[in-house]
């Protein structure tokens, strides 16, 4: 989840042997073996290391989990955020996810953990990798006083991202962030999100912003324009995790794409001083009813139309191949395809 500079020499000596096609038929792998599996997703090549030192797992089952994150991300993106992606897996004994980090080095660069005994529920009720992909998505702050934009931004948009793609639940999204979103609200005593380091305030206070943020651009735009055309328009510039950019040139380049001064406005008001928000009202407008654990939806709340706008999207565009990438035929816009190297990758 967090993200650093870092620099790591690492030589794949690559030997691609053959494509898979969607039963993903693989070999499960042995306790010792690193192996080196390709991704190409919507033209982009994610380069995927399976560290299996203190456990095995199953290849496949990897393989769909990446698979499916990169499909969450290219629904909300419209393309995979940049051209050469690697994910250094590491197996451990147990089950889950846990210790995503991201950095952006190597053109991308992910490191995280996977459970040897991860059922198939586990990995399709991961959230991590989608939230380390989404790290790609935005250009490198710079500032440390910044990093809240690119912890909520992730925790934001990752379920969004998700139910673009099939992979979770509108309910249940609504759900977890009426339970969820009110750690983001500042306490009194906070000096705003620049300079408040707190996890809740840097995860939940930039999701809280990265949603008022989503609705105000849909108000203002009478709901044809939404968070998402900010942000594709900061990675179609450019700012992807391996660009450094301040915050200022971010917003200002995500509010003239949607013609709307929402970010930069927000970050003025937000940067130094605790904003408080009226949540009950928001989801009460936005046809969200709490009660009992769960949430009813209501179509008629006066901003049910943006509820479902930020749920589904402007419509389903084709994806296009990230800057740097050989430009696609049809075929290569279907899910992500996974061609198999081998499993013993050189490192120099
Ligand atoms: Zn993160």
């Amino acid at each position: 989840m967090v993200r650093m500079a870092f620099t790591l020499a690492l030589c794949i000596s690559i030997v691609l042997w053959f494509c898979v096609g969607p039963s993903l038929a693989g070999p499960q792998t042995g306790k010792g073996d690193p192996v080196t599996s390709t991704v190409i997703a919507a033209g982009s090549r994610i380069d995927v290391t399976i560290n299996t030192d203190e456990a095995s797992i199953s290849q496949p089952s990897v393989i769909k989990w990446v698979q499916n994150a990169a499909d969450s991300v290219i629904a909300y993106y419209g393309r995979f955020p940049v051209p050469r992606y690697t994910l250094r897996v590491i197996a451990f004994d147990g089950s889950g996810v846990k210790h995503g980090t991201t950095w952006g080095r190597m053109g991308g660069l992910t490191r995280i953990y996977v459970g040897s005994k991860s059922s198939a529920e586990d990995f399709g009720d991961d959230w991590m990798l989608t939230h380390e992909m989404i790290h790609l998505a935005f250009p490198s702050m710079m500032g440390e006083e910044h990093h809240w934009i690119e912890e909520g931004l992730s925790v934001y948009v990752e379920p969004i991202a998700r139910i673009r793609a099939g992979h979770w639940t509108a309910l249940q999204m609504w759900s977890d962030l009426v339970h969820d979103m009110p750690k983001g609200e500042p306490r009194l005593d906070d000096e705003g999100l620049d300079h408040t380091h707190t996890w809740a305030s840097t995860y939940w206070g930039g999701a809280l912003f990265c949603f008022l943020a989503d609705v105000e651009i849909r108000k203002q735009t009478k709901n044809k324009k939404g968070l998402e055309d900010a942000l594709r328009a900061i990675l179609n510039a450019g700012g992807d995790i391996n660009e450094d950019w301040s915050i200022e040139k971010t917003f200002k380049t995500g509010d003239e794409a949607i013609g709307v001064g929402v970010l930069e406005k927000l970050y003025s008001e937000w940067k130094d001083k605790p904003v408080q928000v009226d949540l009950d009202a928001m989801w009460k407008q936005l046809g969200i009813a709490p009660g009992g654990g769960t949430v009813r939806l209501n179509e008629d709340a006066p901003l049910s139309a943006i509820r479902r706008a930020i749920e589904k999207g402007s419509g389903a565009e084709k994806p296009v191949p990230a800057a740097g990438t050989a430009s696609a035929g049809p075929d290569e816009w279907r899910a992500p395809i996974a061609i198999f190297a081998g499993r013993t990758p050189r490192v120099r």
